[in-house]
C-alpha cells in the first residue's frame, strides 16, 4: 500500500519542480537579440592599448602557444630620457584561435598595454576571421 502510494508520488513531484520554475524569473536570454553583461574579470578577446605599447615584444615571447607575433606599426614617436626619438614601432597582433586564454601576456606586459575584455564573439567560419591585428584588437569592444 505504502510503495504504491509513494510511486505515484515519484510521478506527480516532478510536476511541482516543473510548476515552481514555471513561476520563476527565466534565467536564460534570447541571445544574440539579449546579451548578459558580464562581470569585471571575465576573460575575453585582449584589447592592445598602442599608447602604451612600447613593442618590446615580452608577451610574444612569454605566449606558451605561440599565439602572438609583432607586426609592424610604422614609425613612431618614443620618450626616452634624452627627449623623444622617432623609431620603428612593432605592435602584438594574436591568432586567438591558438590562445588558450591563459593570461600570460597581459600579466607580463611591462606597461599595461595589453589586457582582457568581456568580448566573447570571436567564433568565425574560417581561420582568417581568427586572426586580430593590432588595430584590431585596439578597437574598443563591449
Ligand atoms: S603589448 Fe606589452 S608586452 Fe606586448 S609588445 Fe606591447 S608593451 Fe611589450
Ligand atoms: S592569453 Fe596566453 S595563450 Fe593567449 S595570447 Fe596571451 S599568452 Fe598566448
Amino acid at each position: 500500500m505504502i510503495l504504491k502510494y509513494l510511486k505515484r508520488l515519484s510521478h506527480i513531484l516532478p510536476l511541482f519542480v516543473t510548476l515552481k520554475h514555471m513561476l520563476m524569473r527565466p534565467i536564460t536570454v534570447q541571445y544574440p537579440e539579449e546579451k548578459i553583461e558580464l562581470p569585471e574579470g571575465t576573460i575575453g578577446l585582449h584589447y592592445l592599448d598602442t599608447n602604451k605599447c612600447i613593442g618590446c615584444g615580452t608577451c610574444a615571447r612569454i605566449c606558451p602557444n605561440k599565439a602572438i607575433k609583432l607586426e609592424d606599426a610604422g614609425i613612431k614617436e618614443v620618450k626616452t630620457p634624452k627627449g623623444v626619438i622617432k623609431r620603428p614601432m612593432k605592435h602584438p597582433s594574436i591568432f586567438i584561435g591558438r590562445c588558450m586564454f591563459c593570461g600570460l601576456c597581459v600579466e607580463n606586459c611591462p606597461t599595461k598595454a595589453l589586457k582582457f575584455t568581456t568580448f566573447y564573439e570571436i567564433a568565425s567560419y574560417d581561420r582568417k576571421g581568427l586572426f586580430f591585428s593590432y588595430k584590431e584588437l585596439s578597437k574598443e569592444r563591449k
